[in-house]
């Protein structure tokens, strides 16, 4: 487990932006188990505003959809590969991605791709990644509900095209973000497997995870029921499953 676990480590130790919840949770994943939701933001208009990711890009990176737009240096729309069998879903963009146009190429972002890398899946080959959305909230705070609903559209329009049959939901903003609870807890429902009723999301298979820099935050803790201990497990179920895809 300690080689798995520095699997995960970054070693500058610099503190990061809360993604996450403080307490841990030792509950182990229970694949295909989650609870039914229906009450997603991509819930119940899942008529789709685009008639490609290419049109919907190209909508976001000149859209003043939400106050968002004032700040923001560059739109921040994906990166990966647009017939990824792997959807890898954030809250929206930090400094480094609103710089860079890209999401979660920070320390998170490094980390996310060496947990993934853990298992041989990368984001040049395997995964989409994207955000709730696009344009980076100031003073790096969560999305709020009215900017979280304006940008769902490109966010349908990306599931839609780019028809993930897994989506990884990264940290409780973007798990609140789609389900629209507002009492989430990710140590609670991470490395679960929960089913969705919406037209647009059912069939696919969504797992919660620690959003990255919560582990960052939690790099010192090695105990078997640490964050970084369930992240591993996680991520084992999730390349378990993506193997079992036709
Ligand atoms: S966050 Fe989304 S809805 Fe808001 S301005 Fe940016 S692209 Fe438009």
């Amino acid at each position: 487990m300690e080689n798995q676990l520095n699997l995960f480590s970054l070693d500058d130790g610099q503190e990061t932006r809360d993604h996450g919840q403080q307490t841990t949770d030792s509950k182990q994943a229970r694949p295909d188990k989650g609870p039914a939701e229906t009450n997603s933001i991509l819930n119940p208009s899942v008529s789709i505003l685009y008639n490609s990711l290419e049109e919907a890009k190209s909508a976001a990176m000149s859209c003043k959809k939400c106050k968002l737009c004032e700040g923001r240096t560059n739109v921040v729309f994906s990166d990966g590969i647009e017939n990824a069998k792997i959807m890898i879903i954030g809250e929206g963009p930090g400094e480094n991605e609103d710089l860079q146009g890209l999401p979660f190429v920070g320390r998170a972002g490094k980390l996310l791709d060496k947990i993934f890398e853990s298992v041989g899946l990368n984001r040049k080959e395997h995964l989409y990644i994207c955000n709730i959305v696009k344009c980076r909230p100031p003073n790096n705070r969560a999305p709020e509900e009215d900017e979280a609903n304006a940008c769902s559209e490109y966010l349908k329009a990306q599931i839609k095209y780019v028809n993930p049959k897994i989506i990884i939901l990264a940290g409780a903003v973007a798990v609140k973000g789609i389900l629209k609870k507002k009492d989430v807890k990710i140590t609670k429902i991470r490395g679960e497997w929960i089913e969705l009723e919406d037209l647009l999301l059912a069939g696919r298979k969504i797992m919660p995870i620690f959003h990255p820099s919560y582990l960052l935050r939690h790099e010192w803790n090695k105990a078997p029921d640490s964050p970084k201990a369930m992240m591993w497990k996680d991520i084992q179920e999730i390349k378990r499953v993506y193997d079992s895809l036709a």
